[in-house]
């Protein structure tokens, strides 16, 4: 298991930046009981110009709110607030390519009615870059994404959370790097964490929102497309269709842009280096850390 955190950590909780050894919590949280909590998964990098810079800081606060919002969790804070405690809370702990993991969570209640107040915590830990083009291997997952009409599918609501587990360590134990999810109709949906693009003769493709998490990197995904000239759609599509797909990738805040070699025995035809998905990573690691990007020759 990775270490999240030392004896020197610090996070931020309710406005104070206190030391992770010493952060308490209620064992009565409603949050702990029914997983009931909001979150964010966001990443800093250290720029061409070594400065710190949380990518997307504004969209991700945004999207914390809204999901919030979601699940009737009271929301007490200012994006501008909590991006300023972010940056603080990387430099106490001496950051610049971090994980930014704020929480959202519940007082103390065993009933099912909503609080009057909320907490948060910040926690942040160390993560390089994701170097290297490893392939995935995905297998179609046993298990569907949530019904959006029992939980709201674009909150990120840790509670849905529990869907993921158990299809990335369902996929793990079947050898597979990663699955892949169906929606409750059988189109393709998502992997646990991640967002998914397929490529068929030079076009892009990806799930059209309503049935998976909103996800911040498919939408820098989208606006690098547009700024690249590449076609981009997004359209609901079955099992069948990706299968007949030159290439395909997942993309999401921790993952990044990160190809996938198979699903299931279908394997994509497509060299990785000469798809234009090769060119949206490229394009994406330059993105987070401001680099100018200059396209490949070989691929314009
Ligand atoms: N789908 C799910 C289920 C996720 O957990 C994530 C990660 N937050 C994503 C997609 C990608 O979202 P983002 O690009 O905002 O990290």
């Amino acid at each position: 298991m990775a270490t999240y955190y030392n004896n020197e950590t610090i996070l931020f909780l309710n406005g104070e930046f206190v030391k992770a050894a010493d952060a308490k919590m209620d064992f009565y949280s409603q949050s702990l009981h029914y997983g009931y909590s909001v979150f964010e998964g966001i990443r800093s990098y250290k720029t061409v110009k070594g400065e710190t810079k949380i990518f997307k800081a504004v969209e991700h606060y945004e999207r914390l709110k809204n999901s919030a919002a979601a699940l009737n969790l009271p929301y007490l804070w200012t994006a501008d607030e909590l991006i300023a405690a972010t940056y603080e809370t990387l430099s106490r702990n001496n950051f610049q390519d971090a994980y930014i993991r704020p929480v959202v969570y519940a007082p103390a209640n065993m009933s099912f009615v909503k609080n009057e107040q909320s907490f948060i915590v910040i926690e942040v830990w160390e993560m390089q870059p994701f170097l290297g083009d490893n392939l995935l291997r995905v297998m179609t997952s046993s298990f569907q994404r949530p019904n959006p009409k029992a939980f709201h599918i674009h909150a990120k609501a840790a509670g849905h959370y529990v869907n993921s587990l158990l299809a990335s360590q369902e996929a793990k134990a079947k050898g597979y790097d990663e699955a892949l999810l169906l929606d409750m109709n059988g189109y393709a949906a998502e992997a646990p964490g991640a967002n998914l693009f397929y490529e068929k003769d030079g076009k892009l493709v990806t799930p059209s929102l309503g049935n998976i998490l909103p996800g911040i990197t498919r939408a820098t995904v989208l606006e690098l497309c547009a700024e690249l000239g590449i076609e981009a759609e997004e359209k609901l599509f079955t099992l069948e269709e990706l299968k007949t797909a030159d290439a395909a990738f997942y993309c999401g805040t921790a993952a990044e842009v990160i190809g996938i070699k198979s699903v299931d025995a279908y394997e994509f035809p497509k060299p990785w280096n000469d798809t234009v998905s090769r060119k949206i990573q490229t394009a994406y690691k330059c993105r987070v850390t401001e680099k100018e990007y200059k396209q490949e020759p070989e691929l314009v």
